[in-house]
This record gives C-alpha cells, sequence and structure tokens, in this order.
C-alpha cells in the first residue's frame, strides 16, 4: 500500500501542527537538505509550454528516496474559477523503485515557496527588517506573509494587488488571523507599498516580462523576494535592478534560473549565486547594509522532496495514516495475472474474443 495525503489530509496536518510552525519546521528541512546539495542529482525542471500557462515535472534524488512533483502555472486560471497553480508528486524509495507516498502539493507548494521564501531572507535580508510589502495578493500571499511575520519578524505588511478584491480577500484573512503586533496597510499602488519597505515580495501572476517593480522604487538596503517570475517569459523585475553595482542576485539551481528566473533578461556570464553555496560559505550574500539582495525564486526540485519528507514523516505520527493500492501486492511477483483471475470470467473473456465479429457486422456491406 501507499501512503496518501489528499487536500484534507494536508489541511488536518497544518491544523494538528500550525500553519507557522508547519512552515517554519519545512525551512528547517529544506535548509538541511540544501546543505547536502552535492548528493542531490539535478536538472531543470521539464516544462511543456501553450500559449496560456505551462506543465511541469520536477524531479530530484538523494540516492535513498526520488521525488517528483507535477505543477501548472496558468495566470488565466482565476478568472474561470480556478487556481493559477495546482501540484501534486511522489516519493519513492531508490532501493526498490515503490512510491511510498503520493500526495497533494497545491496547498504544500504554497507553504514550501513561503518557506523557502523566509529561509533565503533569513540569509540575505537586514536582520532589522520590520516591513515587507507584498505585491500581488492571490493564492500564495498568505503563505509569504505568515512566514515572514514569523521567521523575519515583519510587523508591518504593505499589501497591492491590481485587483482590489484579492487584497480585500488577503486582508480578511491576516485579520482572521489576529497576529499580535502586525499592522496591515492596503496600498494603491506597487510604488506606495514599496517606498521605505526592508523587504519586497513580489507574487504575481501574468505570462509575460511584466516590471512589477522599477530601478527607481528600489532602496538601499532592499532585499527583494522575487516569486512570480518563474518560467520563460514571465518576469516580475526590470533587468536594470539586477544590473545595479550593489545588487546581489541568489537562485536556487543556476541552469534552471538562466531559463526560467529574472535572470533569463541577464546575458549568459551574468553573476549569481546559488542558495547552496551561500549557506556552505563559499559566497557572501550580503555585505553590508547598503546592499541590495535578490532572491530570483522559482521554485526548486528539493524544496518539494524535502516537502514530501517532511509531510510522509508528520503523516507517520498519525495513528491511522490513509493508504492506497497503487501497486499490486502479490504472493508471487512474477504472477501479476493472477490479480486479474477472480474478476476475469471465462464469459468475460469470451465476450471479448466475439467483439471483432459484432464489429464486422456492423460494418456496412
Ligand atoms: P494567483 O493568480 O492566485 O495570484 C496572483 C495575483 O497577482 C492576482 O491576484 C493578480 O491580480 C495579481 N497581479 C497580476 N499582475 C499584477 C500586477 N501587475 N501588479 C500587482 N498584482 C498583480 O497566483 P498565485 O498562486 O498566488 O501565484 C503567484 C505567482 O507565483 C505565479 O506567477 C506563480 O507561477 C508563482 N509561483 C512561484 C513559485 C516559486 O517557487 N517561485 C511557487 C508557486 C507559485
Amino acid at each position: 500500500m501507499v501512503d496518501y495525503i489528499g487536500t484534507e489530509g494536508v489541511r488536518q496536518i497544518v491544523a494538528r501542527v500550525g500553519a507557522a510552525r508547519f512552515m517554519a519546521g519545512l525551512a528547517d528541512e529544506i535548509e538541511a537538505d540544501y546543505r547536502r546539495w552535492a548528493e542531490f542529482d539535478k536538472s531543470p525542471r521539464h516544462a511543456v509550454h501553450s500559449p496560456v500557462g505551462v506543465i511541469e515535472l520536477m524531479p530530484t534524488s538523494d540516492g535513498r528516496l526520488y521525488a517528483f512533483k507535477y505543477v501548472n502555472g496558468h495566470p488565466k486560471n482565476t478568472s474561470e474559477g480556478l487556481l493559477t497553480v495546482t501540484a501534486f508528486g511522489v516519493l519513492s524509495d531508490v532501493d526498490t523503485g515503490y512510491p511510498l507516498l503520493l500526495s497533494e502539493l497545491t496547498i504544500t507548494t504554497a507553504l514550501r515557496t513561503a518557506a523557502m521564501s523566509a529561509l533565503a531572507a533569513r540569509h540575505l535580508a537586514r536582520t532589522d527588517s520590520r516591513v515587507m510589502a507584498l505585491i500581488g495578493n492571490g493564492a500564495q500571499s498568505e503563505f509569504q506573509a505568515l512566514a515572514f511575520y514569523d521567521q523575519l519578524g515583519i510587523r508591518e505588511l504593505r499589501l497591492y494587488d491590481t485587483d482590489p478584491l484579492a487584497t480585500e480577500k488577503l486582508l480578511g484573512n491576516l485579520q482572521a488571523l489576529a497576529l499580535p503586533g502586525l499592522k496591515l496597510v492596503p496600498c494603491s499602488s506597487t510604488a506606495q507599498a514599496v517606498r521605505g519597505a526592508d523587504i519586497v515580495t513580489t507574487v504575481t501572476a501574468d505570462k509575460r516580462n511584466a516590471t512589477i517593480l522599477t530601478p527607481e522604487m528600489i532602496e538601499p538596503g532592499m532585499h527583494i523576494n522575487a516569486v512570480g517570475g518563474d518560467c520563460p517569459g514571465k518576469t516580475e523585475l526590470h533587468g536594470d535592478i539586477l544590473r545595479r553595482a550593489d545588487a546581489r542576485v541568489v537562485v536556487e539551481f543556476e541552469p534552471q534560473s538562466r531559463i526560467e528566473g529574472e535572470i533569463q533578461q541577464m546575458p549568459a556570464d551574468f553573476a549569481v549565486t546559488e542558495f547552496a553555496d551561500l549557506l556552505a560559505g563559499r559566497a557572501a550574500g550580503r555585505t553590508n547594509a547598503a546592499d541590495v539582495t535578490v532572491f530570483d525564486s522559482v521554485g526548486f526540485a528539493l524544496e518539494d522532496f524535502s516537502a514530501l519528507r517532511y509531510l510522509h514523516s508528520l503523516l507517520n505520527e498519525q495513528r491511522s495514516p490513509r493508504r492506497l493500492d497503487l501497486v499490486p501486492e502479490l504472493d508471487d511477483p512474477k504472477d501479476l495475472f493472477g490479480i486479474l483471475r477472480p474478476i476475469v470470467s471465462p464469459s468475460a473473456v469470451r465476450s471479448d474474443n466475439t467483439r471483432p465479429a459484432a464489429a464486422a457486422q456492423a460494418q456496412p456491406a
């Protein structure tokens, strides 16, 4: 049997652990996995593009466990009552190749993306950061807000979205959480939200080279958490922000980010730092309080590997985890046909055999 976590399963796990604690725990798992970067099999994700979206497969393995995520990105979906991003994934045992867990990853992607954003910001943003602008107030936004409140100590959130209803929804959800000391400021433009902010998170969805942030908005010392630009032709930052002499640009896995990240706008020799090198001390991040740091997030398979591993361990703490009969269980593994034996009646075989004759009868003479 294969362990199974659906949307209700994730809801129950997060309700038990608490969303903020879940993301903090997941950030620790992601960090631990990035610290053993060399052990992972790494490749840019496989993407199939259409004019309106992308469907991607994201595999990785550390030699003991293998994981993949299926994920889509369709910015036009919300106008049809559908999510922009949906996902599911599998965790497998490399030794046998057997799947261990099949899990929803739509809610989990939002949790892991926010966990990764907060983790990167803990290593890049100024430690006295208290004010964050949150541009794009859709499905991912509450998760980002909560992770930065909890893990970075953000106490003022400036909210902006071109859709005022999205901001209203975010405001309502955050107010309902009643987070002590958190000031919420809805804004009427990106420029207004960003002015004076310590951290700027962009998490918009638009399948084009958008310029959500322009150079004049950027102030010395800011940390930019650029989440929404994550596939070819879909970016959020004006290229001159990346070109600033004081800008330090950090990516997850460089070969994938060159294709999908903000740095797709830059020449191939544009200098970036991989997050694993930053963690290992092989490269510097912020060198002084005035540096502008950019986390050019696209989402890498390792983060979903960590999320699946983390979910699996939390599932195993439950008394009766759900299981699926995804893989046949056989007394004799060479007798796969045997599993069909009780339900394949002689008449079913006969009727199958007569099908060509019936079809022939139906042919016009
Ligand atoms: P969503 O469609 O629910 O929300 C996006 C919001 O952006 C919408 O409310 C929309 O009105 C707003 N928006 C669009 N253009 C804007 C603009 N110019 N200024 C301000 N707001 C604008 O999508 P979501 O699920 O929240 O995802 C947001 C983005 O994050 C997507 O592009 C998605 O692909 C990306 N994403 C990245 C990662 C990662 O790891 N980097 C993970 C998940 C999602």
